[in-house]
Order: C-alpha cells, then structure tokens, then sequence
C-alpha cells in the first residue's frame, strides 16, 4: 500500500503517534476512564487538535509540558543555556499557537481545559478537578442519549 504521506509529513505523523502516549496524557486517559468519562482522542479536525475530547460535553483537554508551552511554573521557566534563544523563540511560537486555538474552540462552542505536566504530579488534587470539571459540564449538556422529545 502506497503511503498516502510524503516522507516529512509522515514523520511528522508519527511524532504525534508517539507523543500521544506520554506519560502525562496517559495519566490524564487513566483519571478519566476512573471517573466513568468517555473520551475521544486527538480530534485532528479541531483547532489545536485537542489531546482528548469529550464531543458531548464540548470538552476539550490540552496536555501542555510546561518548558514547551510557557507554563508560569518552576518547571516552565527552566530554560536550557544552549541556544536560549531559539528555546525561547520556540514558547513564543506555541504559546501564540495554544492561544490561537483555545479562542477557535471556545467561538465554537467548546470548553477547553488545559492540564499542566505540573499539575500531574498530585494524582488526587488531578483526580478531583477532573471530577469538578466533569461535573460542571454535566451540568451545562443534557446526557446525549435523552431521548428526544420530539421526532
Ligand atoms: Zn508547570
């Protein structure tokens, strides 16, 4: 079978394959399928191409490590020595990109949540905001299979 990618583009592939499976969104996966949420992974259709979905809820969730994507954190601020610049430079660029992206999603309707890799490190203060968020969005979408009233 012919592949249906240029030889970039499928790297470039690949590399999201494999960073799906991060220790922090696998944790994230994990916390969720434990509260009885279900989810979708990697809309590639939606702005930013969201880490995880919830389609019902209009729920989109966002893994940031907090070096790459600027988190205000100890951890966000640990910039390497070598090539400063370019680092930084890089963080501008995803930050301005997650921006982007989060203010699509909201215009369309959706709720985004992003999780810090700092913020994972307490499994359970992770486990009850994930609850809290669940159940705000509970709150704000009727549960999709409610029959319809009318046909
Ligand atoms: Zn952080």
């Amino acid at each position: 079978m012919t592949d249906v990618y240029d030889k970039a583009k499928r790297s470039a592939v690949m590399a999201r394959v494999k960073s799906r499976d991060t220790g922090p969104e696998r944790l994230l996966r994990k916390t969720l399928t434990a509260l009885g949420a279900r989810y979708r992974l990697q809309r590639q259709d939606l702005p930013g191409k969201p880490d995880l979905v919830m389609p019902g809820r209009k729920l989109a969730f966002f893994v940031h490590g907090c070096f790459w994507h600027g988190h205000d954190c100890a951890r966000g601020s640990r910039v390497p020595k070598a090539n400063r610049d370019y680092w930084l430079a890089k963080v501008v660029r995803n930050r301005a990109r997650d921006l982007r992206a989060a203010q699509a999603l909201t215009a369309a309707g959706w709720r985004v949540e992003t999780i810090w890799e700092c913020q994972m490190k307490d499994t359970e203060a992770l486990k009850a905001r994930l609850a809290a968020i669940l159940a705000q969005a509970a709150a704000r979408t009727p549960p999709a299979n409610t029959p319809a009233k009318a046909l």
